[in-house]
């Protein structure tokens, strides 16, 4: 029975009206009519149900296709602006006690080179991603309760904080662990995490078992009803993703999208982001033992009917793309993205050694940040470091408000800009710095509040003079 409302995970995410959305999709893949309609609905920022995304989806009439990719574009443009925030993962540990097929963390790899951080290498390993210009991390770990027990990640929480090298800060930290209790959450906020992350990897309960058959992790229910264990812990923002590959692309973007519709009817507040990790070749695993690859056009049409679907809802793309993808996705909603990534344990205050892999898969972006940043400038897009949104309390429902008055162009941007003048001042290339400062002037013409525009204008000065952390 489907109910959205449903606090049990079959309720709100029912394989019966999964596979009734993909039958209706197929009827009505070439109804014309009814496309137009769901695109006028898409076309006033009103976001799309999972049925309609679904037709869109099945739709192939090629005018049709275009005219949501263009849809996409200008939806990004006016409730995002040209702004894209800089993130890095940090793998603390990668023992695991799961048996993910897809993960190379899975128990039964024996020769993975497993590792755990100690305070004092989190220590380096911060460092040395604050001396890149990184103010923003998500921390990964394997799940395993002896090895990385919910208070070893409090703690490396604590010792990222606490960490000033230089002008360096990290000022917010986003968490990937695995599911866990309302209890572990609350605690996780009251460590002042960003946004609390956990990927679906597929929401067909017959495949996750499959793909799950050993561990904690095995167990569906408990696995997708962990974010709103984690709402009930006082975490508002939380970010979804599925690992696109496992599963029939079709099924996982409405079972994504009923996700979203869920925690809207019961929390009041949708995801803060969602990612769209694509598989990749790792350790012990191949890709193509997964039948369920999705070409670039494919991935490009999902990244484009989720700006749609859901505007209000943060897209993040990671260093698992090319640039080549990135670029092409970048215009079509997405809002965050990694760079100079390192998906081993330890790496970047060191690299690690050929023989010792603890990598959880391959890179497919291996560029540094200086050259992510740069590039990003010179296709015109404004890399920013900003973390101010948590930091001035406005999670959950706060940040959809700024976001649907439209006053992203006040706030966010200046924010960006003053953080991206931190970056140049600090870190950058002289290149880079060059770019960056024809930019920073460019844009802040483009502030619309003259008030906003005067005082960014004054903090812009006051960096230069050595001054840090602005933000409205
Ligand atoms: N252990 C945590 C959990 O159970 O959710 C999450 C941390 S894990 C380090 C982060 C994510 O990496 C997983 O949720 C999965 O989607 C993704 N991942 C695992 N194996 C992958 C692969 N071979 N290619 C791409 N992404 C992968």
């Amino acid at each position: 029975m489907y109910d959205p409302k449903s606090l049990k995970a079959e309720e709100f995410i029912s394989d019966e009206e999964i596979q009734a959305t993909l039958e209706y999709a197929d009827a009505n893949k070439e109804n014309v009519a009814l496309i137009n309609e769901i695109m006028e609905k898409a076309k006033a920022g009103k976001g799309l149900t999972h049925r309609e995304a679904s037709v869109l989806l099945a739709c192939d009439i090629p005018q049709k296709v275009e005219e949501m990719f263009e849809l996409a574009q200008q939806i990004k443009k006016d409730y995002y602006g040209n702004r894209i925030v800089l993130f890095a993962p940090l793998y603390l540990s990668n023992y695991c006690i799961n048996g993910c097929v897809y993960c190379p963390y899975h128990k039964k790899n024996g020769h993975i080179a497993r590792k755990k951080l100690t305070q004092e290498e989190i220590k380096k390993e911060v460092i040395a991603l604050q001396d890149m210009g990184h103010k923003r991390l998500a921390i990964e770990l394997g799940e395993d309760p002896v090895n990385n027990p919910i208070e070893y990640v409090l703690e490396s929480i604590k010792t990222i904080y606490g960490i000033n090298h230089r002008n360096g800060a990290i000022r917010r930290v986003n968490v990937n662990i695995a599911a866990t209790t309302v209890e572990n959450y609350r605690k996780l906020r009251e460590a002042g995490i960003g946004t609390y992350i956990l990927f679906q990897e597929t929401y067909n309960k017959e495949s996750y078992e499959k793909l799950h058959p050993t561990g904690p992790k095995h167990d569906y229910a408990y696995h997708t009803e962990a974010m709103d264990r984690a709402m009930e812990g006082g975490i508002d923002d939380v970010g979804l993703g599925v690992l696109f590959g496992l599963e029939m692309y079709r099924y996982e973007f409405a079972g994504i999208l009923m996700h979203a519709e869920h925690l809207e009817a019961v929390h009041g507040v949708g995801p803060h982001t969602i990612s769209v990790p694509r598989i990749k070749r790792a350790d012990d695993i191949d890709p193509s033992a997964f039948d369920n690859g999705i070409s670039d056009d494919i991935f490009a049409k999902i990244c484009a009917l989720i700006r749609i679907s859901v505007p209000y809802t943060g897209m993040i793309i990671s260093t698992r793309e090319t640039k080549e993808v990135r670029e092409r996705v970048l215009p079509l909603g997405v809002s965050q993205i990694s760079g100079g990534s390192r998906t081993s344990v330890g790496g970047y205050d060191e690299p690690e050694p050929e023989e010792e892999n603890s990598a959880q898969f391959d890179v497919s972006d291996t560029r540094t940040l200086d050259q992510v940043v740069n590039w990003l400038m010179k296709m015109d897009y404004i890399p920013s470091f900003c973390t101010a949104c948590y930091r001035e309390g406005r999670t959950g429902d706060r940040f959809m408000d700024l976001c649907k008055s439209m006053q992203i162009l006040n706030c966010c941007h200046p924010n960006a800009l003053m953080t991206l003048k931190e970056y140049l001042m600090d870190y950058a290339s002289d290149d880079t710095r060059a770019v960056g400062e024809a930019l920073i002037a460019r844009e802040l013409e483009n502030i619309p509040n003259q008030r906003a525009k005067q005082t960014c204008a004054k903090h812009l000065e006051e960096i230069e003079k050595g001054q840090r952390d602005f933000r409205f």
